[in-house]
């Protein structure tokens, strides 16, 4: 079928275009497919690509300088892990902790301490000042709100733009309101977007700290930071280049990990924070922790040992999921280019792309999807309580199944797109 725009064509086109999108949607679903869009995780290939990491330390516990990785100790991490993954988030090695296999622990742990026992000290608790509340840009990472709802503390969604969140509504929003604490931001390839924050964006957010009310810090969660689909991808600024020009530092909080770099349920996770800031977590830390897994952070030390390793090893990664970025791209493109059914990111890093359908359309895509047996992120998934007010946002994760499943389940995607959009311009 040709691309097509619902408000120009006429009733009886559009009847016709029903009918046989209906017969194409009962012939697919008798194929019962069985396939599966909503999972960012790596695919089993990217996993092997790390497979050495077994037998890398090769019976030898002992870091170079000398620490032995299978005793007690080292609460914040192995000095060459931190020279390792510093440069990652763009700070100094004496700036970053590195911790165990999770950044979505680290930074649960970063909430929970600063609002009910204070980051730096009990006077700076949050849920000493009342109600605590969050900017949550949108579309974004569903797990980020999950921390909040669970915590109570209330979300304030923001818009996007190509350039991050709409920093004259954040700076608004700021400073007016004394009981917002914290913002999230996914500053390169943003989950689900893509997007890459602006220079100007990331020094406005750098500022924040200037504008808002005490102990209010952004969790700058740069989980895509070095996850590049394209050599020419955009570059971050550096956030902590920007508080220190502002004497900001204490108001930010970093956040990284080789989740989507080694192996996603073993790897090793990061924070990069001011001298102030990891005092205090470690101080809470420490409490119910002796150490983290020295003995993974050396495997990575020694796995990333030869210069620019690192680089090819991300690399590799691209090599195996540009193909199937673009098999969704390229769905999207030959179906829906220039029409007014469907817009979307055209990310050149992270794990998703997001697309947006035409008003109240997003529930309706995914249901007849479901339907298809092709399992897509639930409407709303992206957005603070699960509301997206105008039912638009589908996230779509294309890197873990195989290159044939992505496009047998994009074939079924579109078609559900189109049913659903003409439906709605029949029923207009
Ligand atoms: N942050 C973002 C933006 C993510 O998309 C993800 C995983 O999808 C995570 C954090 C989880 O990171 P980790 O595996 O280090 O906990």
């Amino acid at each position: 079928m040709s691309i097509f725009n619902t408000k120009t064509l006429d009733p009886s086109v559009l009847r016709q275009l029903h009918r046989q999108l209906l017969q194409d949607f009962q012939q697919l679903k008798e194929a019962k497919l069985s396939l599966d869009l909503t999972r960012g995780k790596p695919s089993a290939d990217q996993l092997t690509l790390s497979n050495s990491m077994e037998t890398v330390l090769e019976g030898n516990y002992i870091t170079p300088s000398g620490e032995d990785t299978r005793n007690y100790g080292g609460l914040d991490g192995l000095a060459e892990a931190k020279a390792l993954f510093a440069p990652v988030l763009q700070i100094k090695p004496e700036e970053i902790l590195i911790g165990g296999n999770s950044s979505l622990t680290l930074m649960y742990q970063a909430v929970m301490f600063s609002h009910f026992l204070g980051l730096t000290c009990p006077e700076s608790a949050w849920n000493r000042e009342g109600e605590v509340k969050f900017l949550c840009p949108v579309p974004g990472y569903d797990r980020h709100f999950s921390i909040c709802e669970s915590l109570g503390i209330t979300m304030i969604p923001v818009a996007m733009n190509n350039h991050g969140p709409d920093m004259d509504e954040v700076e608004r929003l700021i400073s007016n309101d004394k009981n917002i604490k914290g913002i999230w931001c996914v500053p390169r390839f943003s989950n689900p977007s893509g997007i890459v924050y602006s220079d100007e964006t990331v020094e406005r957010i750098a500022k924040l700290g200037k504008i808002a009310a005490g102990n209010f810090r952004v969790f700058w969660d740069n989980a895509y930071a070095i996850h590049t689909l394209s050599p020419d991808a955009p570059k971050l600024a550096s956030i902590m280049d920007f508080c220190r020009q502002y004497g900001t530092e204490d108001n930010v909080l970093q956040f990284g990990s080789t989740s989507k770099v080694t192996f996603a349920g073993a790897g090793v996770a990061f924070m990069g924070a001011s001298a102030k800031n990891l005092a205090g977590f470690k101080k809470h830390l420490g409490i119910s922790s002796i150490g983290p897994d020295k003995i993974n952070q050396l495997r990575h030390v020694k796995f990333f040992a030869a210069p620019d390793s690192l680089e090819k090893h991300m690399q590799a990664h691209a090599d195996l999921l540009n193909p199937r970025f673009n098999a969704v791209l390229s769905r999207l493109d030959a179906n829906f280019k220039g029409s007014d059914v469907l817009t979307w990111t055209v990310p050149e890093g992270g794990y998703f792309v997001s697309v947006d359908t035409q008003e109240g359309l997003a529930k309706k895509v995914i249901a007849l999807a479901g339907e298809l047996g092709v399992k897509l992120t639930p409407a709303g998934a992206t957005y603070p309580y699960g509301k997206d007010a105008k039912d638009t946002n589908i996230r779509i994760a294309p890197s873990f199944p195989k290159l044939a499943e992505i496009e047998k389940a994009m074939d079924a995607f579109v078609l559900c797109v189109k049913l659903a959009t003409v439906e709605k311009a029949l029923a207009a």
